[in-house]
């Protein structure tokens, strides 16, 4: 049995890091370690390896249009897999684990396939497992809506399920566990001497999820920062500490702590507009109900009454935002309406930007010298973002990573 004064801890492990069963076991054996050191544990496990592209790959040859409740339900076999695998191997190792689907697990969420929310989470049938004595492994970002359809939680959405859980639970922390060894100044992929940062503040990592830092969800760090979840980003093959994640008066505020990227979204351009009340409220009233999801948002001076805006979207809304604006622009008599998918968006994010200034020209004289055309650009009190051309993106990182001295110092 349980005893009351155990600490839990939720692990959250990604693809890589399951991904055939000699992983399984390691994993399993990090789980029992765990548990043996006199934590509670539950366990978050994704699909293994690339089962959930496969999967939405088999479903592309059937149909261009699946059906989004046929989609979830195909989908969420990969974490099944999974989390029973890790029992099986848990088993072997003399522990008992049980295994639950987002559903059993009592994830509650809203109705939209694909992208649904958390409404709540009954966890009644987790805490007696651990009552019991037992390990929990959960199926990651999936749950049950309202409708009692099984929906999933968004490309990356175990993350999410471990924050939720760990929130739900009142963990002590909450492990994800992948195959990098933390959170580094930029995607390691593209910055080989990118460093290891140790500690980021909440903020900070939702502006890097929120630009293309594919470590982190964007909405598993925005519940750790509303339920005050501190985050351990760690490796699963070195088990060695990673990056901890939380509130910023707690750490040290270095100036730049990443570099991000991204290509997923593409520049819509309105030619000519007419500058006056009403038009942008117009263009992007349409947007919105039409669910496109509009990122930036750029119009500049006016020249003889007519304007020019230009806004980013995802890729995948591009088709619906070319058709409304060209709807729209033709109602509201621009001259133009183009599209253009071969864009990136690079940013620098960092909470000690606040009181530093100077950051932006620096950036922008960086990319200047590198032969860098910005686009567009935005920022937030802790981030500035530009868009350049695609083909561009990997020197503006690099430079822009040496240039704000965040290369990793050669070890001695
Ligand atoms: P998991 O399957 O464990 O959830 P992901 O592929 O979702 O793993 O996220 C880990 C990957 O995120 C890394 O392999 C790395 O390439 C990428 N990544 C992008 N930006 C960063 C960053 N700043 N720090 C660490 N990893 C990053
Ligand atoms: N397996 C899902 C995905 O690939 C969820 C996750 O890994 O977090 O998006
Ligand atoms: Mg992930």
């Amino acid at each position: 049995m349980s005893s009351p004064s155990r600490t839990l801890i939720v692990q959250k492990y990604g693809g890589t890091s399951v991904d055939g069963p000699a992983r399984i076991r390691a994993v399993a054996e990090h789980v029992v370690r765990t548990r043996q050191e006199g934590h509670d544990v539950v366990v978050v496990v994704s699909a293994m390896g690339k089962t959930t592209d496969e999967l939405i790959q088999l479903a592309e040859e059937l149909s261009a249009f699946p059906p989004a409740r046929e989609m979830d339900m195909l989908v969420t076999a990969g974490e099944r897999i999974s989390m029973s695998l890790l029992c099986i191997a848990i088993a072997e190792l003399g522990l008992t684990a049980t295994s639950f689907t987002g559903s059993q697990a009592g994830i509650l969420t809203d109705t939209a396939h694909g992208k649904a929310k958390i409404l709540e989470i009954r966890a009644d049938r987790l805490r007696d497992a651990l009552a019991d004595g037992q390990i929990a492994v959960v199926a990651g970002f999936q749950g049950m809506s309202t409708d009692r359809n099984i929906t999933t939680l968004g490309r990356g959405g175990s993350d999410t399920t471990a924050v939720a859980l760990a929130a739900a639970l009142g963990a002590e922390s909450c492990e994800i566990y992948t195959d990098v060894a933390g959170v580094f100044s930029a995607d390691p992929r593209i910055v080989p001497n990118a460093r290891l940062q140790p500690q980021l503040s909440f903020d900070e990592v939702l502006e890097m999820a929120a630009t293309g830092g594919r470590v982190l969800a964007l909405r598993s760090v925005e519940f750790a920062r509303n339920y005050g979840v501190t985050l351990h980003v760690r490796s699963a093959f070195t088990w060695e500490p990673g990056t901890w994640v939380g509130q910023e008066e707690a750490m040290e505020k270095a100036i730049i702590s990443a570099i991000t990227h991204d290509t997923s979204e593409a520049k819509v351009t309105m030619l000519g507009v007419p500058d006056r009340p009403g038009i942008a409220a117009r263009l992007f009233r349409a947007l919105a109900d039409e669910a496109v999801n509009v990122d930036m948002i750029e119009q500049n001076v006016s020249v003889h009454g007519l304007a020019d805006i230009s806004f980013t979207v995802p890729k995948a809304d591009l088709l619906v935002a070319a058709r409304v604006s060209e709807e729209v622009g033709t109602e509201m008599g621009a001259s133009s309406v183009s599209c253009d998918a071969d864009i990136a968006r690079v940013s620098l994010v960092g909470a000690g930007m606040k009181t530093h200034p100077g950051i932006a020209a620096t950036m922008f004289e960086v990319l200047a010298a590198n032969g860098v055309n910005i686009e567009m650009i935005s920022t937030s009190s802790i981030r500035i973002s530009c868009v350049m051309r695609e083909d561009r993106m990997v020197d503006a990182v690099r430079a822009l990573h040496t240039a704000f001295e965040l290369d990793q110092e050669p070890v001695p």
